[in-house]
């Protein structure tokens, strides 16, 4: 167990609080126990945290941000290449990869993670370990096993089922071993030889019975989606959240506006040339991946267009190094090319997460009475995304765990 930190003042920085557009220089923000205290004015803050005798940070030319959070993430991330070896782990072993992988991805800067799908149950003791001080990682949401139907995407690693009746036990197996949410497969994907992204893979009773047992238990449902088809089928029934999404278009852009239904685009997936040579991926799927990209893209600029809500996800893992920094930076970046201001991309960086987790005034914002998950950057990303990649300080739930202010 890890003791109390001490009081903590960062002084000086700038502040971007989650959701507003204006970030205020020269704040600063007391850290007490796990939580904000005090976010306001460098002289009043230090003044009404002398008596806890904090250690103050002093923080000029930073910015200090609510912690990321990235919502589509395998810690058992497992694709054909030098990756492949992670499926040959024996289940403790696969643990222990997935523990190292946490604290990196922790280390990254992302404070929460929204687990896609996760094999054999081994998120849930690993989210458990991370809540009670064990093991250091981010703070984890969990689908638990992604459901598909028999021989559908990701089939190999995921929960199958088949009919109304084993949809319904499938969701419900997940619920009982303590899934948040449900991911499902309505399609297949990149990573499958067998199907085509295109391939519709479930019925619509099939759709139906997962949305009603995963809402009427209080939970949301998620699905990895291709196609618009299937995708737009799917959220007209009830869908809360598209994964992917590499055929948007405008009508299901529209219809994704009008049920307030969040896209997590995942767009470094279709443009990873470099990160799937590295590890030996198959041609097959270097060429699948790379010739849906223009369309993915598209889709992207489509979402943003319509004001679709955009949530960040990064399906790689999020610390994996791409062009230079990370999959998670990579990816608000690619946001921004697409044609997302900065500001819109942290948002979906940080509180459009918290909102779609129910997590609102908890995490992804800098608010007083909100856990004190925060990241410090040099310079203004809300100027400069690219800012993001100078990561100099993590904290979560007020611990410190990366400091390199000085580097
Ligand atoms: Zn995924």
């Amino acid at each position: 167990m890890h003791a109390q930190p001490n009081d903590l003042v960062i002084a000086g920085a700038r502040v971007f609080d989650g959701t507003s557009d204006h970030a205020p220089q020269q704040q600063a923000i007391w850290v007490s126990g796990d939580r904000i205290r005090r976010v306001g004015p460098v002289d009043e803050v230090l003044r009404e945290a002398s008596a806890a005798d904090p250690r103050i940070i002093d923080a000029p030319d930073a910015t200090v941000l609510p912690g990321l959070i990235n919502m589509h993430v395998h810690l058992d991330l497992a694709l054909p290449g030098d990756l492949a070896r992670v499926a040959m782990l024996s289940d403790p072993e696969l643990a222990l990869h997935m523990a190292e992988e946490a604290r990196l991805t922790l280390l990254a800067g992302v404070t929460t993670v929204r687990l896609t799908g996760t094999y054999g149950h081994l998120d849930f003791a690993l989210r458990n370990s991370i809540e009670s001080g064990r093991t250091l990682g981010p703070r984890i949401r969990t689908a638990g096993q992604l459901v598909c139907s028999t021989g559908g995407h990701g089939w190999q690693r995921s929960r199958e089922a088949d009919g109304p009746a084993g949809f319904a036990s499938a969701v419900r197996e997940q619920i009982k071993h303590g899934a948040d949410f449900i991911k499902l497969a309505v399609s297949g994907g990149m990573a499958g030889e067998h199907e085509k992204v295109t391939t519709s893979q479930l019925r619509d009773d099939e759709l139906d019975a997962v949305l009603e047992v995963a809402h009427a238990w209080g939970r949301k449902v998620t699905a990895h989606a291709g196609p618009a088809g299937p995708t737009v089928e799917a959220v007209r029934r009830g869908l809360d959240c598209v994964e992917h999404g590499y055929e948007l278009t405008d009508e299901l852009c529209r219809l994704m506006v009008e049920r307030d239904v969040t896209y997590v685009p995942t767009i470094t997936v279709t443009r990873c040339r470099e990160f799937f040579q590295r590890h030996n991926m198959p041609v097959w799927m270097q060429d699948r991946a790379l010739a849906w990209g223009d369309r993915h893209w598209e889709s992207l600029e489509n979402a943003v267009r319509h004001g679709v809500t955009i949530a960040l996800g990064s399906d790689m893992p999020p610390h994996a190094e791409f062009d230079g920094t990370s999959a998670t930076v990579r990816e608000l970046e690619f946001m921004v090319e697409a044609g997302m201001t900065p500001h819109a991309a942290l948002v979906a960086a940080t509180s459009a997460g918290a909102r779609w987790l129910d997590m609102d005034g908890e995490i992804g914002c800098v608010r007083e009475g909100a856990l004190a998950d925060l990241v410090l950057v040099a310079g203004d990303p809300l100027r400069d995304i690219s800012a993001m990649r100078d990561l100099r300080m993590v904290v979560k739930g007020g611990r410190t765990v990366l400091d390199r202010r000085t580097r």
